[in-house]
């Protein structure tokens, strides 16, 4: 993991980078730091503008304003342009094709049709180690699974020793155990060659298991940059928190307003954290547990059933509802009564709501859970 930035420029710069699109912002005077070696992986719903970020930083897309630097050299700051192919980054997309015609061999080796013959030889097989595909140089695209192509589509745009990755989407259409696989592969790639990468994906899992940090955008600017447990566990924002996983949101009463008690929600009292007069309290389903008791407060009144255990709708007396994890071995039956509780030792964690209230953001990817109401 890398937390220190080691001295020297940032690895990418980007600097109140601005597309437009007509009438649509699709990035918005965006500024964000890559450090050494920095895996930063990009999520947001769909349409916020991930993949108009990476096409710029690429030299793909135009952009209307701002400045793109790597290391210390600008590639774009209005006036000059470097080129995409002058940029020195490599790119893995969803769609990357290989040339059919070629071999694996002769596909990774494109990006260096300068080295001779033996030298060219050696960076592919270093290549192809690395991706885990050593005895495949003399196959074809055609010969190859899904997950094999993208293996081969990395050792391509990693063979030039690029000084910076780009990925957008590059495991979308590859089911889930194989991605798993393929991203623990892929990291350990960039890992050893100490190259830093912008990770876009709508996988929220997926940013949350690669990334050193995670960028969340949202209508073209940055909702939160952070690292991975502060992105999960205290979002800025009722938006940024729903976004990244199930949470529940609890209006806060008693707020600092003279008595001098903490703020508190009917769930318990809030721990740490400035409250204002925007401030909720967000519990994962995790931080909560349902105890029966025919004299509670609260009702379940949906369950959905997650393999490892079945995810609660409970409805509390006083308003609000929330969601529960629940045991595979003991889960309540809608219906049942009984009281909510903190775990012990989780808190609530105190974040702003979003102004515009968009906090149901779960995207595409939801459809991956085989969903089963009872
Ligand atoms: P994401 O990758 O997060 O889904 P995009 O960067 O693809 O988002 O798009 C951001 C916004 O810009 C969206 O509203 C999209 O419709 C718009 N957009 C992207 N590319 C174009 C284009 N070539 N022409 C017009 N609008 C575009």
């Amino acid at each position: 993991m890398v937390t220190e930035r080691e001295a020297g420029p940032a690895s990418l710069t980007v600097e109140g980078l601005t597309k437009r699109y007509g009438d649509v912002t699709a990035v918005d005077d965006l500024d964000l730091e890559l450090g050494h070696g920095e895996l930063l992986a990009v999520v947001g719903p769909s349409g916020c503008g991930k993949s108009t970020l990476l096409r710029s930083v690429a030299g793909l897309v135009v952009p209307d304003g701002g400045r793109i630097a790597l290391g210390d050299t600008v590639v774009e700051d209005g006036s000059a342009r470097v080129p995409p192919e002058r940029r020195g980054i490599g790119l893995v997309f969803q769609d990357h094709a290989l040339f059919p015609h070629l071999t694996v061999r002769d596909n990774v080796a494109f990006g260096i049709r300068e080295a001779s013959g033996a030298e060219s030889t050696a960076r592919v097989d270093e290549m192809l180690e690395l991706v885990s595909l050593p005895t495949y140089a003399d196959r074809y695209p055609h010969e190859l699974s899904g997950g094999e192509r993208q293996r081969v589509a990395l050792a391509r745009a990693l063979a030039p020793g690029p000084s910076l990755m780009l990925f957008d989407e590059p495991f979308a259409s590859i089911d889930h155990n194989l991605r798993v696989r393929l991203r623990v592969d892929v990291v350990a790639a960039l890992r050893a060659t100490g190259t830093p990468a912008l990770f876009v994906t709508h996988d929220q899992g997926e940013a949350l298991a690669i990334g050193d940090r995670i960028a969340v955008l949202r209508r073209g600017r940055l909702a939160q940059i952070d690292t991975p447990a502060r992105i999960f566990h205290q979002p800025t924002d009722t938006f940024v928190g729903a976004f990244m996983g199930e949470a529940s949101f609890l209006p806060v009463r008693d707020r600092a307003d003279g008595d001098g008690g903490p703020a508190e929600t009917r769930l318990g009292p809030l721990v740490d954290g400035e409250v204002d007069h925007r401030t909720v309290a967000m519990v994962r389903p995790d931080d909560l547990l349902f105890t029966a008791d025919a004299d509670g407060d609260a009702n379940v009144v949906a369950g959905e059933y997650r393999g490892s255990g079945w995810l609660l709708t409970v409805e509390l007396d006083d308003g609000p509802t929330v969601l529960v994890a629940a045991s595979h071995l003991d889960a309540p039956e809608p219906g049942a009564v009984g009281r909510v509780a903190l775990v012990p030792g989780h808190r609530q964690v105190p974040v702003d709501a979003d102004p515009d209230g968009e906090t149901d953001h779960h995207d595409d990817n939801e459809h991956e859970h085989e969903e089963h109401r009872r």
